[in-house]
């Protein structure tokens, strides 16, 4: 049997690691940082594809899934409006329409997504070269496995880098989103609703001559043994903003100024509040690629890029699947290095 690699253990990795393990294939998981999980503790998991819901119900047995089908909302003017589909790419995933999402509680879904892989990876495991001809991947701290397959689902710069080829893949569309650096989050905990809106709301804001806008993220899974309500707001932020952290800061007390201005109530049915900050945000325009395996024996799974003949305007989630089905269907089949676009 092949020795299967998996390199990130993000929801992309943990996925396909679901995948593997139900195809009764044998895999090791590395992961760098000391925990499995990626983004995905703290994301929202909508996907927008009727096939991904199929998908993860063959995969996971979760079967409770809702549909939403309604505008986003933009406050504008003083009112709240439905907003039209002129948004940015990086905004797309979380305002697209309509869309599903787990209508039980998300933190039962991590773990019917984690538990039956989570001790597969080995954590504190960065790798910073792979070498092709000698089928090895080396990690910072000295160790390296050999592998005959690796699925990278993790940054796809990373991995260009690590191989050392990145002048063989055409990174131009992604290149396109540079602009966008950073992003906050900042996830609040409350006793009740803000608004009735089910699908994002989009919540302009000033900060100095930077006009800057929230998404507000409804979390619609419920909490369990608890009568709160979730609540993501998320602000992309140029690479100007995003570099300095004092000017972060700022930014982040300047909106909760203005969510108190538009949310009087916000103060007193506020239960919890958690700030992240994300350095980098990953840009969710997909490039091209005619294949998977971008060199000999090395795949990538991830949101990053699209096949030729799938869909490209999914959530990130959607486009992981894709790839995930098609790597799931060259397990069957002998493989062939496919030149990427
Ligand atoms: C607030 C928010 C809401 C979101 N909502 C949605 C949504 O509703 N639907 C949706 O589809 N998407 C959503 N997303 C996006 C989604 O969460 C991400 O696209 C997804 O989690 C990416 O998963 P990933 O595994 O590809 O990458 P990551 O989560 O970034 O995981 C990559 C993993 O690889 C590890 N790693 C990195 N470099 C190396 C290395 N050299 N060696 C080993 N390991 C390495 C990292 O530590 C990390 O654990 C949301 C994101 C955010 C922030």
């Amino acid at each position: 049997m092949k020795k299967y690699i998996i390199v990130g253990g993000g929801l992309s990795g943990v996925l396909l690691a679901n995948v593997l393990l139900k195809r009764g294939i044998s895999f090791q998981g590395l992961e760098s940082s000391k925990q499995v999980g990626g983004e995905f503790h703290f994301s929202e998991f909508r996907v927008h594809q009727d096939s991904s819901v199929g998908f993860l119900k063959d995969l996971l047995g979760y079967v409770e899934w809702n549909k939403v089908d309604e505008q986003p909302q933009e406050r504008k003017k003083g009112e709240w409006k439905a907003k039209e589909d002129d948004f940015i790419d990086e905004e797309r995933p979380f305002l697209g329409n309509p869309f599903y999402h787990p209508c039980g509680d998300f933190d039962r879904l991590v773990k019917l997504i984690m538990d039956p892989v989570e001790q597969s990876f080995l954590t504190e495991k960065n790798i910073d070269r792979i070498d092709l001809d000698k089928k090895t991947v080396f990690c910072k701290d000295g160790t390296e496995f050999y592998f005959e397959c690796i699925a990278w689902c993790s940054d796809l710069r990373a991995l260009l880098s690590a191989v050392n080829l990145s002048s063989k893949v055409n990174l131009k569309k992604a290149r396109k989103n540079e602009d966008f650096h950073g992003g906050i989050h900042l996830e609040m905990k409350l006793s009740k609703s803000l608004t009735p809106f089910l699908n994002s709301m989009i919540f302009p804001f000033r900060y100095k001559d930077h006009k800057l806008r929230a998404l507000g993220l409804r979390d619609l899974s419920a909490i369990p043994d608890e009568n709160a309500h979730r609540i993501q707001w998320l602000v992309f932020l140029e690479r100007e903003l995003s570099e300095d952290r004092e000017e972060v800061a700022k930014v982040i007390r300047a909106l909760k100024r203005e969510l108190q201005k538009e949310f009087p109530d916000i103060k007193n049915s506020l239960l919890k509040e958690k700030i992240i900050f994300q350095p980098k945000m990953n840009s969710f325009t997909p490039f091209e690629v005619k294949g998977l395996e971008l060199f000999p024996g090395v795949f990538y799974v991830g949101p990053e890029v699209h096949l030729a003949d799938t869909m490209a305007n999914g959530s990130p989630l959607d486009l992981t699947i894709d790839n995930c089905k098609s790597f799931q269907m060259g397990l069957t089949r002998p493989t062939t290095t496919v030149e990427s676009a």
